[in-house]
């Protein structure tokens, strides 16, 4: 088991307990697959994660600095000037609270379900009448341009709802028209000589977060429910947990004389080795 997932959470931290917060990335999880949502939340063990993208990492905290040069100033970045967005970076003292994913975010108490929702938002902007821009950050490399149309983008879309629906529930007014910063590496160079070099074009996109308040009340119902949700059965991760289950009961339940050739069949073990099931 690898220092960075330990696969049952503390109770304190599941659904029910002090500490459980309902954040974006859950909410999508939701809508992606009920019964992993349920196993993490309510039952305590999550999906390992992915490996860090440092690179994106390190590009979103360069665009945060870049921006907040802007902001100190109270004047538009250059790309905004370019894409004719009259706005300035906004300045409130909890922009570092509202782009803190781990430990804070932008939160609200949804009071019909009681849940505590929050997000973490790269930048906000805002227009001269006070409106509020969602800015979301995003790194790719790619051939040509790029957009917003790929049916696996719909999670982008979703997540800048969100930030939208949670700076509403906060009392602010909010420009249904957020933009993505959207930076693409380009390999198009002779050679890669130590740096590599973006493209930056800003992406509008307008948001409906319509969606929101009734999920959360289907989160909640689902949550309340002592059923397992079913699994897609389309779900790879899920037939392969299936099938893994089934080979490794039956495994176990042979007598340790039968197992032993099996293995040995398989794959001869080196002089001190061990044989895991997976
Ligand atoms: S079908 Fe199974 S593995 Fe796949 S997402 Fe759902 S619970 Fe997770």
């Amino acid at each position: 088991m690898s220092d960075y997932y330990k696969p049952h959470r503390k109770p304190d931290w599941n659904y029910g307990g002090p500490n459980w917060k309902l954040s974006r990335s859950k909410i999508d999880l939701f809508l992606e697959c009920q019964r992993c949502f349920y196993v993490d939340n309510k039952l305590g063990v999550a999906r390992p994660p992915g490996f860090p993208f440092n690179l994106n990492s390190a590009v979103d905290k360069l665009l945060k600095k870049e921006f907040d040069a802007y902001r100190a100033e109270k004047t538009a970045h250059p790309l905004m000037k370019e894409y004719g967005i009259d706005a300035v970076p906004f300045q409130h003292p909890r922009m570092e609270e509202w782009r803190d994913s781990l430990r804070a975010g932008v939160s609200i108490r949804h009071k019909p379900t009681g849940m505590l929702v929050r997000g973490g938002v790269d930048d906000v902007w805002v227009y001269p009448n006070g409106e509020l821009i969602v800015v979301d950050y995003k790194a790719t490399s790619k051939d040509g341009e790029v957009s917003l149309d790929a049916e696996w983008q719909d999670g982008y879309k979703r997540q800048m709802e969100t930030y939208q629906w949670l700076f509403r529930q906060n009392d602010f007014k909010v420009s249904d028209t957020g933009y993505f910063v959207y930076v693409n590496g380009k390999t198009d160079r002779a050679a890669f000589d130590a740096k590599l070099e973006f493209d930056v074009s800003i992406i509008p996109y307008k948001g409906n977060d319509d969606w929101v308040e009734p999920t959360l009340h289907d989160i909640k119902k689902c949550l309340d429910s002592a059923a397992l949700p079913t699994p897609d059965p389309l779900c790879d991760y899920c037939n392969y947990r299936k099938a893994a289950a089934e080979v490794s009961s039956a495994a176990i339940k042979k007598p340790p004389e039968e197992q032993k050739p099996a293995v040995r069949k398989s794959k001869p073990l080196e002089a001190g080795g061990t044989v895991s099931l997976f």
